[in-house]
């Protein structure tokens, strides 16, 4: 009998409109063609040609692809799903590259910027001739991030930030960094607002954070800011208080429940084609019982990752979704996602372990993913507190 793909497996393709799937198959031969021979160097050398892969990803849409106007491709929340797990089948640095870029730094200045500041940026972030990064996270304000210090203070008309950011993704490439801010300490969280933050501003600096072995396709900085000096015209108007940048990681999150899957596909076929062609015992380790109970409980998670995240896409494009709902994907997506390049780790034994196959790539990655867009347990809390009505955050 001749095997079949996870997709067929499944019937995927029946879930997805024509429309959906000739966006994934591009996305799919893109990162195929142009990425995936390059990606295991860049991982290992921690370099990623960010301004070159930037206009060839602007070129083909994917950046900010599900909002409107301003040169961006308008497309579905799924179709933008689609695309998110595409390109983390080659790299979750990449995806998280196109996560940052469109869900965190375009959608706040698309949905809480002003004309001046959409006219400004969107344009060319779309078309991936301006990098953005989103600085929320400081270093001792990680999960809580409404008691962040970073502070904006009046100066006449003008602004002056003073603080840190760490951790932010794309933050020593960027030309633009929305950076959240108090305005007034005694206001607490309700006092954030978000700035918009050109790079060259004298007084902000974004040394690179070396040494990972996370996300090594990534560029992940700190943010320094010292007496930035900023116009009035520079704050987003359009928002108050922490829920501005919790919509926006709402909006990454959602990629990251379709993204994540695709690392997990990506380990799934690594180890299915490994075990046909591995002889132990003098026969293939796909023949096995034991490998077979392996592969066929990862592809189960795998479908039922994937029927969950094309239901919430379903959700967000009818403008229905709910963040635990987002929560509830992000949580279990992630989480089997990491539990399955493990597993398929295992499948290849000694060769798992090497840069030669992408697992542990993907492993090393996943742990990123575990933890930042809201940390497997920040996202167990919010489900919690949806199915009892309590809070236990604190
Ligand atoms: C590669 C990478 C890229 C990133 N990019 C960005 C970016 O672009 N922009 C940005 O702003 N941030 C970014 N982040 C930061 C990320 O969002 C944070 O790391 C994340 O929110 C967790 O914060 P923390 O690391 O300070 O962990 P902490 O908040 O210190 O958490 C440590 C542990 O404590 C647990 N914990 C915390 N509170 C509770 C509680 N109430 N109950 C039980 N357990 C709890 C957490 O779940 C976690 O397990 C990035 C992080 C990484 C690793």
């Amino acid at each position: 009998m001749s095997a079949q793909t996870i997709g067929d497996l499944f019937g995927f393709d029946d879930i997805l409109d024509a429309d959906e799937r000739e966006i994934r198959d591009t996305v799919r031969r893109f990162g195929d063609e142009r990425l995936r021979p390059h990606v295991g160097e860049w991982f290992e050398n921690a370099h990623l040609p960010v301004r070159e892969l930037a206009s060839e990803l602007g070129e083909l849409g994917l950046f900010g692809m599900h909002l409107t106007g301003y040169g961006c491709a308008g497309m579905s929340a799924t179709t933008y799903g689609l695309a998110c797990q595409e390109l983390e089948a080659v790299d979750s640095g990449l995806r998280s590259f196109v996560s940052v870029q469109g869900s965190l730094a375009m959608f706040a200045i698309h949905a809480f910027g002003s004309d001046e500041q959409k006219d400004e940026w969107l344009p060319k972030m779309s078309a991936g001739q301006a990098i953005g990064c989103f600085g929320l996270t400081e270093a001792d304000y990680g999960s809580n991030p409404g008691g962040m210090r970073t502070n904006a203070k009046h100066d006449g008309d003008d602004w002056v930030l003073n603080g840190s950011k760490m951790w932010i993704t794309n933050g020593s490439v960027a030309d633009v960094a929305v950076i959240w801010a108090r305005t007034d300490l005694d206001e607490g969280a309700r006092g954030i607002r978000g700035f918009v933050v050109p790079t060259d501003t004298p007084g902000f600096s974004a040394p690179e954070i070396k040494r990972k072995l996370s996300l090594r396709a990534s560029v992940t900085s700190e943010l320094v800011l010292e007496d930035v000096r900023l116009p009035a015209s520079a704050m987003l108007p359009g928002v108050t208080g922490l829920k501005g940048p919790l919509s926006c990681l709402n909006e990454a999150r959602f990629g990251i429940v379709f993204g994540s899957l695709g690392a997990a596909r990506d380990c799934l076929e690594t180890a299915i084609s490994y075990a046909a062609d591995r002889e132990v015992f003098d026969k293939p380790l796909s023949a096995y019982q034991l490998t077979q109970a392996k592969l066929a409980d990862m592809a189960l998670e795998l479908g039922k990752g994937q029927l969950l995240a094309v239901h919430l896409g379903r959700i967000k494009d009818r403008g229905e979704i709910r963040p635990e709902q987002i929560s509830t994907g992000k949580l279990n997506n992630v989480r089997e996602s990491i539990q399955i390049a493990r597993e398929c780790r295992t499948i290849l034994g000694a060769n798992g372990i090497t840069l030669e196959y992408p697992i542990i790539r993907h492993i090393n990655n996943l742990e990123s993913v575990l933890t930042y867009e809201g940390t497997s347990e920040m996202h167990q809390l919010t489900v919690g507190k949806a199915l009892t009505g309590r809070d236990a955050f604190r």
